[in-house]
């Protein structure tokens, strides 16, 4: 399997000094060491330059949070791929549940945003995730892959080779309640098979998120079929964020 990865989501927190102090305290952090985990860093979009600016040369790559599916045209307040690319992003994150449920979109407007994504070689990094209701239904499993199918329909087994999954139950993100090992694994087990029967694709990597902190990064990193994580609270501070990605090192 490849380089375990880690993301921090700082979703809409921080101003550019703060953004920028908190990308360089956590260079600053990595600098004499050769950590086995890859880094990215999800700023607001207010911030992506001057992050960018301060992660060049470490080795840390930036992400956009969010995208638009074209690349320009009347969509006031939206940011297209073409621009997250021009500003030095390499990753995007599409489909996060709080963009599902606060901003209501669907299945198909995310599936238009991955293949924009994709377009414009940006490496999407696809959320899916159960709410709580749908897992004590018991049906997690095919409301995973439900989203998966609907995201991935227009694309090829090619073109997804640039893909990131990440497994995040919505009623484990920012509650302090993290899904256990079981679960985890199972979801990410039927998220391989569906990958490997569909695309042929068994190498993607299938990350965790859902309130990862450095008191369960150990245990949450040591699951088989976890290949890294996407991290949102504990990202916030560089000495909790750096404790995660140190779990991939044992
Ligand atoms: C997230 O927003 O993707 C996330 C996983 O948040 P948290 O780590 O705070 O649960």
């Amino acid at each position: 399997m490849s380089q375990p990865l880690v993301v921090g989501n700082w979703k809409m927190n921080g101003t550019v000094s703060q953004a920028t102090r908190l990308a360089g305290t956590i260079v600053q952090g990595i600098t004499q060491e050769k950590l086995n985990a890859a880094l990215v860093l999800a700023p607001p979009a207010t911030a992506l330059a001057a992050v960018q600016e301060r992660i060049a040369g470490s080795g840390i790559s930036l992400a956009g949070q969010n995208c638009h599916w074209e690349n320009n045209g009347a969509f006031t307040g939206e940011i297209s791929p073409a621009m997250l690319s021009d500003l030095g992003c390499t990753y995007v994150i599409v489909g996060h549940s709080e963009r599902r449920h606060i901003f209501n979109e669907s299945d198909e407007i995310i599936s238009r945003k991955l293949a924009a994504a994709i377009k414009n070689n940006l490496r999407p990094i696809l959320c899916v995730g159960e709410t709580l209701d749908q897992r004590n239904a018991g049906q997690t499993t095919e409301v995973i892959i439900s989203q998966m199918q609907l995201a991935l329909k227009e694309l090829n087994g090619n073109v997804i080779a640039n893909l990131e999954v990440a497994y995040e139950p919505v009623w484990a993100i920012g509650s302090g309640h993290n899904a256990d090992s079981k679960q985890i694994a199972e979801v990410h087990v039927a998220i391989r098979e569906y990958l490997t029967s569909s695309f042929d694709k068994a190498s993607l990597r299938i990350l965790y998120g859902g309130s990862v902190n450095p008191e369960n990064a150990n245990e949450l990193g040591r699951i088989t079929e976890v290949n890294g994580f996407l991290v949102g609270g504990a990202s916030l501070k560089p000495e909790t964020f750096l404790a995660i990605v140190r779990c991939f090192e044992q």
